[in-house]
């Protein structure tokens, strides 16, 4: 399958919808999830077009996994998560949903089960707190 350029980040990149943002640099970009699997659940994305896997350029692949080890520590500190989880999807057959190569950042929490993933839409104040909590975090 082509890449195609108006799957739901890419509009996010094109700043033609919006998206709860709390880390980017030159390369990638990370928001929050509006169907989060638990409270501060994030998503990172590369800022140049990859599909999936198959077609990331490794050195676009090297900078997602900086920013994916930032923002993860970040939330972990903000979320105050017991572990943290790494979801990516590669193709319909694997869950995948949005055809623009992401990392999910999922905290964990002993006492808290998992939500479904593309659950429930979380209320946009509630995603607000969570992103300004991490945002906090990356700056210290
Ligand atoms: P996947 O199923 O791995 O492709 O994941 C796509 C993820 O994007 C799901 O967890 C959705 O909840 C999330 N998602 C879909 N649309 C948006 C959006 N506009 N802003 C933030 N997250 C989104």
């Amino acid at each position: 399958m082509a890449y195609d350029s108006n799957n739901i980040f890419a509009k996010i990149l094109r700043d033609e919808i919006p998206a709860i943002k709390v880390y980017e640099d030159k390369e990638t970009l990370a928001f929050m999830d509006v169907m989060p699997q638990a409270p501060g659940h994030t998503l990172v994305i590369p800022k140049s077009a990859a599909e999936n896997l198959f077609d990331l350029k490794m050195t676009v692949g090297a900078a997602v996994l900086a920013t994916t080890q930032k923002v993860a520590d970040a939330v972990r500190t903000a979320m105050q998560a017991d572990g943290i989880m790494l979801n990516q999807f590669n193709g319909p057959a694997a869950g995948q949903t949005v055809f623009h190569f992401h990392v999910h950042i999922v905290p964990r929490f002993d006492t808290v089960p998992l939500r479904k993933h593309q659950g429930k839409m979380e209320r946009t104040e509630v995603l607000e707190g969570h992103a300004t909590k991490i945002r906090a975090a990356l700056k210290s």
